[in-house]
């Protein structure tokens, strides 16, 4: 393959091996880290960074917009590593003609949702293309954070663990989709996208043994779970019968042929979690704002390695491979 396809920004297998190919293979620091937040050691203090750009196509959608996922997202990115989220950069590509009373709700939405955060958006930068060169605004947010716990990592997960998803999937991608194809008219589907340091920051206070944490964004359950599996050499089975998806998300997804386990998230969490203190962590999750349709749909087995399955309602098996092609092309 010499040249870049729509799926190798889609977050499963084509991106996977472009990073471990290019990326990977061609930076110096070979054994980068493959969770969501890097870790970086400073005087002795451990922070996490991480960084996303965001290409979302309509830029407003019912539930939020592309200011309020560039913020909720990097945020989101950083509480994986089990960090305080602490300042945001914000850089933007505009593209000639685009309206200065768009780029100010756009950033009126990025303040709002940084204030919800708790998080500064401290710096940035400012790129402005000739019309035709990009889609109206691109943006890249980079995040910094302090690590409260240090060791949560994907690699981290362990045979026994609880796999907590902290409410229904596939909100968001549904919802960017009926935007985009304009089929909005009288539909419910609202996307999920928001910060989750309510959820994390209460967990890692209340002291529960937290194994790893992840966002399910582009490649959606699926996606992540494979990576889990992968990072720590376990299996993970879930329960097909108790992954929360909304009537009306699975609706859109039958219609389009999709499968809502890889339909992306930006307000949902995966929390892997000792099987001792999974109750007590579900108790707390659901008692947060957006962390009230919380379950526990599986558990960690010891292998076969990278394995990931789906016990069906009717009692058999199926593998729940790491999606592939282009899926949802700038759902985020
Ligand atoms: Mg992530």
């Amino acid at each position: 393959m010499s040249r870049i396809l729509l799926s190798h920004g889609a977050g499963g297998r084509e991106m996977a091996d472009l990073i471990r190919q290019v990326f990977r293979g061609h930076y110096a620091q070979a054994d980068v880290s493959q969770d969501d937040s890097a870790i970086v050691t400073l005087g002795g203090v451990n922070l996490a960074f991480t960084t996303d750009a965001f290409v979302v196509s309509p830029l407003f959608f019912p539930g939020g917009d592309i200011g309020r996922l560039a913020v909720a997202g990097t945020v989101n990115d950083l509480l994986t590593a089990a960090a305080r989220p602490v300042a945001l950069a914000a850089s933007f590509i505009l593209e000639e003609g685009f309206p200065i009373p768009t780029l100010e709700r756009l950033t009126d939405s990025m303040q709002q949702t940084a204030a919800e955060a708790g998080v500064s958006i401290v710096t940035g930068d400012t790129k402005v293309v000739p019309r035709g060169s990009a889609d109206q605004v691109f943006i890249t947010t980079t995040g910094l954070g302090v690590v409260l716990r240090p060791g949560v990592s994907g690699a981290a997960a362990r045979p026994r663990d609880r796999v907590i998803l902290t409410g229904p999937v596939g909100d968001h991608g549904a919802a960017v989709m009926l935007a985009r194809e304009n089929l909005l008219q009288g539909s419910p589907i609202v996307s999920d996208a928001a910060p989750l340091n309510d959820i994390v920051l209460a967990l890692l206070e209340a002291g529960v043994e937290v194994h790893a944490l992840r966002d399910p964004t582009r490649g959606g359950l699926a996606a992540t779970l494979n990576e889990i599996a992968g990072q720590s050499q376990t299996a993970i089975e879930i329960q097909e019968g108790l992954i929360p998806v909304r009537p009306a998300v699975a609706a859109v997804c039958e219609a389009l042929g999709l499968d809502p386990l890889t339909v992306a998230n930006e307000g949902k969490m995966v929390i892997i979690i000792a099987p001792e203190d999974a109750d007590r962590a579900l108790e707390l999750i659901r008692g947060r704002r957006y962390g009230q349709e919380a379950r526990i749909i599986g558990e960690v087995l010891p292998g076969p390695a990278g394995r990931v399955q789906v016990r069906t309602v009717l009692g058999t098996s199926r593998l729940l491979e790491m999606p592939s092609g282009e899926l949802l092309p700038r759902i985020c």
